[in-house]
């Protein structure tokens, strides 16, 4: 039995059969072949290796050609490596002996010599593990060559293990037969870890080597609620997950009862509980889960998909049918947010030395135009449609909501002269998600229609960590005293001024912190969907005056720490029953 620690990023626990993902896509399923198709295998094997080997001799040729010796030796040490009799009879012997096919042997085998890899203590030695992972899926790629199977056709429930999933495979997960996910890299606010969270099963992430960790077939358990991943577990161990997944199902069906209840403090006052989205169908589905309307809806993901940017009419398509989605309750459309960890097809090469700090959302937006154009003018077409709002993100000067406000009115202008209708008394906002925002919040509520505040994003510039990066992950955290007092200072001068202000990063969506946001007068939290019922509990169980007094309590803190226990300890008193 193993046991790795890594990332939380949505609770509940799952029990299945590993599947690995690697960077290629290749599911390499744990599959045992029949007597009679052993020596097919055994074949299918045979020409991968020659395959392999004669384009790895062409590439050492080439390099040796161009740069000389020393750097044609890295695929003379590849050549090496699949010459080895002992790791061909080792592939071989799994499939004659246990009935392996050749891609589940092949994994297998250069799965256990990455392992060999780690343990070295010499770092040039362990290095070489990314050569044997290169190795490896050369093999594969030859071995199932055009019959490679994607997820959508799994036939039974799986575990699904990568080194990292883009954001565009993770929103493919839905409606797979993947009940769990493990990933090596990941932070908890990069946006895999918040689509892992809307897709609603239990994930781990951050866990550094799980994907050579764990091979194909192996027994895997996920335990999101204490960012546990258990390989191999003995029966015991595994008697005891069953139990659990049962009490958290249990557990998650009270929650059931609660959503069609309003959502409002036991004093009476009530809290707008809204829904971020990634994908216009989402919208419906954040209603089921208790939400009056939609507080984020990224539309960036309909720019991540391979086939590339969608035009006018797809856009007003997919804008239409979110705004329809949340029958008459509002709606706010976040104009594209490119760039940092979202790249388009089309940018995904050109890379930038630190992307969080380079060329991202709005700042890309208003150097493209045209593409920023086509955006709003699809936004407008599809507004008729309901109770609509505009919010740009990651605005950092008023200059910049300016010119995305011009942009905005020569789009309106254009419609306009070619008799298109649209609706113009929508409000236009901002996301708030850096201190420059934030410190300057007084001049932008006399321009701003409302604010949004973007905790992901504010955390990170406020601590400078990044939050995609798991190495430094420990030092993200929003109970840290600066990122708690900037967004009391900010909901306080919203408030001064008339200006609505909610919250949409993932702090809207987390029980620790809904009594002291609750207690700085926040009173519209914007989350993913599936945390709305746990968040609506908290709320009906306290008074506005109770959450006061834990919010002041919770600013008088000095360190993280003291915050985070202060907040559980609350918590606890108020819902004993709860896991946090
Ligand atoms: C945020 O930064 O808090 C936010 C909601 O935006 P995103 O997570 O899409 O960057
Ligand atoms: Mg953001």
């Amino acid at each position: 039995m193993d046991i790795l620690r890594g990332i939380a990023v949505s609770p509940g626990v799952a029990v299945g059969e590993a599947v690995i993902l690697d960077a290629e896509d290749y599911r390499i399923p744990y599959r045992s072949v029949s007597a009679e198709e052993v020596d097919a295998e055994l074949e299918r094997l045979a020409s991968a290796i020659a395959a392999s080997l004669t384009e790895l001799e062409a590439q050492a040729h080439w390099l040796e050609e161009q740069l000389g010796r020393d750097a044609a030796n890295v695929f003379q040490w590849h050549i090496g490596v699949l010459k080895d009799d002992r790791l061909r009879g080792g592939i071989e012997a799994l499939i004659r002996e246990q009935r392996f096919s050749a891609a589940s042997a092949a994994s297998t085998v250069m799965r256990n010599y990455q392992r060999r890899f780690l343990q070295m203590s010499d770092p040039l030695l362990v290095e070489r593990i990314r050569d044997v992972q290169d190795i490896e899926r050369r093999l594969l790629r030859h071995i199932l060559g055009e019959s490679r199977e994607d997820l959508a056709h799994l036939t039974k429930p799986v575990i699904l293990i990568a080194h990292d999933l883009t954001p565009t495979q993770t929103a493919q997960l839905a409606g797979t037969k993947v009940v769990g996910v493990a990933l090596d890299v990941g932070a908890s606010t990069s946006h895999t870890a918040i689509l892992l969270r809307s897709w609603g099963r239990p994930a781990v992430i951050g866990l550094n080597d799980v994907s050579t960790r764990i091979s194909g077939g192996d027994g895997v358990i996920i335990d999101g609620s204490n960012q546990l991943v258990v390989a191999n577990p003995t029966p015991a161990t595994l008697k005891d997950y069953r139990a659990q997944e049962e009490r958290y199902l249990r557990l998650t069906g009270q929650l059931e009862s609660i959503k069609r209840l309003e959502a409002v403090t036991a004093d009476g006052v009530r809290i707008q509980l809204l829904s971020n989205i990634e994908f216009p169908q989402e919208a419906a589905s954040g209603m089921e889960q208790g939400a009056e309307g939609v507080g984020l809806y990224r539309t960036e993901f309909l720019f991540l998909r391979p086939e590339g940017a969608p035009g006018e009419e797809e856009q007003q398509a997919a804008y239409a049918q979110a705004i329809r989605g949340v029958r008459g309750g509002p709606i706010t459309i976040r104009t594209f947010d490119l760039g940092a960890d979202k790249y388009t097809q089309q940018r995904r090469f050109e890379q930038e030395r630190n992307p969080m700090l380079g060329l991202r959302s709005i700042r890309y937006s208003l150097q493209n135009l045209d593409m920023f154009k086509v955006q709003l003018r699809a936004f407008l077409r599809a507004s008729l449609e309901g109770d609509v709002r505009l919010m740009f993100p990651l605005i950092i000067s008023l200059m910049e909501f300016r010119q995305a406000k011009l942009t905005l009115h020569d789009a309106m202008e254009d419609l306009e002269e070619e008799g298109v209708p649209f609706r113009r008394d929508f409000p236009v906002g901002m996301m708030l998600e850096t201190p420059a925002a934030a410190v300057q919040v007084q001049e932008f509520c006399r321009e701003v229609g409302f604010i949004s505040i973007g905790t992901n994003d504010l955390i990170q510039y406020l601590l400078a960590v990044d939050r995609g990066n798991e190495r430094v992950s420990r030092f993200y955290d929003a109970s840290h005293p600066a990122v708690l007092r900037t967004i009391r200072d900010v909901i306080r001068t919203c408030q001064q001024a008339g200006v609505p202000c909610s919250l949409c990063g993932e702090m809207a969506g987390q029980p620790l912190y809904t009594l002291f946001l609750l207690g700085v007068g926040l009173r519209t939290f914007s989350m993913a969907p599936a945390n709305i019922p746990g968040v609506k509990k908290l709320i009906r169980a306290v008074t506005t005056g109770y959450a006061r007094r834990v919010a002041k309590r919770a600013l008088s803190f000095e360190t993280e720490r003291q915050v985070t226990n202060y907040l559980r300890d609350e918590i606890k008193k108020v819902l004993p029953e709860d896991p946090i």
